[in-house]
Parts: structure tokens; sequence; C-alpha cells
């Protein structure tokens, strides 16, 4: 049995919210009380929109909350060689097209309707590569939000994994990323929960391992928005112990279990305490917004 792996995986467009603090504990908590090892992402690949000053100011932010990767954050800037061998692979087996159809016509239209997927379109700038859809269920057992399932074809039809600006689709890198450094364990945010059969189709048509999912409830704010913005606006410097464990007792609380009333200890000791509790049985795949109230 190899041992198990996880991440948490963030994408530094700007500072690190409430919500994503909760996923990262989640995960973090999830892999440790299985005594595997828990990683650093950094999902950059937009350099349009995000940087290295977010970047880092996430990493701080985690470890200031006692969340240290076990290995050296990965940058997916630094992996286009890993992105570009698969879409070669994909383009051999013919499971990936061109397609040079403008936004515009595409535009009010649900699923794409594979225009362009007979037409063998050579390679060039400004076209999308999109990837062949089967007809067929795609299902994932989440952990925490249950079973959900996809018709590809009726949902988005053949999707994009290399967009026309020649970047990788988030789906794509998502899936070779987590292959190529082993997770076994996917916990993350519901809002991810929708993009979990587009993720599986790829793993299974490049033969990659597909891994476990558990989707995080999400964190809204007083007035039902997403996510606090208070954690996201307050700088390293300006926050406290007291914050750090205010912050870490909320996310225990939230993800169903009940602190200890005097934590004078560390973050990394109120992490081991929720370690030995942790359970995924016990998070709720939605939070009543009450909640959360305080944050
Ligand atoms: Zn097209």
């Amino acid at each position: 049995m190899h041992r198990p792996i996880g991440r948490f995986a963030p994408t530094p467009s700007g500072p690190l919210h409430f919500g994503s603090l909760l996923t990262a504990v989640a995960s973090f908590l999830d892999i440790k009380s299985r005594g595997g090892a828990w990683l650093l992402r950094i999902d950059d690949l937009d350099s349009a929109r995000t940087d290295r000053k977010h970047a880092a100011d996430i990493i701080n932010m985690l470890a200031r909350h006692g969340l240290e990767s076990d290995s050296p954050p990965i940058w997916q800037s630094e992996r286009e060689a890993l992105y570009a061998r698969a879409i070669r692979r994909l383009r051999r087996s013919h499971q990936v097209y061109q397609c040079i159809c403008s936004r515009k016509t595409l535009h009010g239209i649900g699923a794409y309707p594979g225009t362009c997927r007979q037409a063998g379109i050579e390679v060039a700038a400004n076209q999308c590569t999109r990837f062949v859809v089967q007809k067929r269920e795609i299902s994932v057992e989440d952990e925490v939000q249950g079973r959900y399932a996809e018709d590809l074809t009726m949902t988005c039809g053949d999707f994009v994994v290399v967009r026309r600006d020649g970047f990788v689709a988030y789906h794509l890198a998502t899936v070779l990323d987590d292959a190529d450094m082993k997770v076994t364990r996917v916990v993350r945010g519901a809002d991810l929960l929708a993009s979990t059969p587009r993720q599986i189709a790829l793993a299974k048509a490049l033969r990659l391992s597909v891994p476990s999912f558990a989707h995080m409830p999400v964190v809204l704010d007083g007035s039902g928005r997403k996510a606090s913005k208070r954690l996201a606006s307050t700088p390293l410097s300006a926050l406290s112990d007291r914050d750090v464990k205010q912050h870490l007792a909320t996310c225990l609380q939230l993800l169903g279990l009940i602190p200890p009333k005097h934590c004078g200890h560390s973050p990394e000791a109120l992490l081991d305490w929720a370690c030995a509790r942790f359970t995924l049985r016990a998070v709720p795949p939605v939070l009543a917004r009450s909640d959360f109230v305080c944050l």
C-alpha cells in the first residue's frame, strides 16, 4: 500500500481568504490522520491573473496557521514540459482536435456541438484544442457531497484543454499534476465538484489513476457572498497568535469538531489535537449561514 498523498492547490490571484483556509485545513487533517503526506501546489498557470507575491503571501499565511508542505511547493508555471507531453499524446491518439469557432458563434450555446471535430484543422495560433467526450455517465462517489454524475456530451460537450492563448486549461493541468505528484486524495472546495467528471474523463483517457474526492462546503459570509474577506484583507504582520487560534478553531468547528475551550497551544498543537479526531463523516456537505456569522 502506497503512502496516501493529499494536496492543496491555491490559485495566487489574491491573498488567502477564509474559505481557502478551511479547505487547506480539511485536506491537511484528512491526509495527516491517514499518516500521509500533504503537498502544496501553486496553480499559477495564468500569468495574467496570478503573481508571485500573492503566492508567497499564501504560503506564509498557511505556515502561520501551522500548515506546511512536506516537500517544497510545486509551481504549475514551471511544468510546461509535462503538459506539452500529455497534449502530444492526446493528439497522437486522436482524443483532441483543433477548434477555430469564435466566441461569438458559441455564445449562448450550452454544450459545444462538435462543429470542428471532423474538420481536421492543423495546429496553428489562435485556436483552442478540445477533448473528445464520450456519450456515457461519469460518476464520482464524493466522500462529503455524495454521488455526483454527469454525461459530458449533455453538459459541456468536447471541452477545451488548451486555450486560445496557448495556456493549458485548468482541468488538464490539474489532472496531470495530481498524477505526477502521486496524489491519492483530493480534498477541495465544493465549487469544483462540477469539474470532477471532466477531470476523471481526462485521467482515464491518459490512463492515469483517479484519486478519491471530497468536496468541502463553500463558506459564505453573513450576506451569502462566497467566503469572508476579513482574513484576506488582514496582512500577515497584523495577525496575532489569538487571531490564528481563532481561525483554526473556527475551521475545526465547521469541520464538525469541538475544539478544546482553552487553546493555549501553538497552531501545530491544535492541528495535532484535531488530527487525532478528524473524520470526513463529520463534515457537513453545506454550511448553514449562521455557522460562520462571526467571521
Ligand atoms: Zn470549433
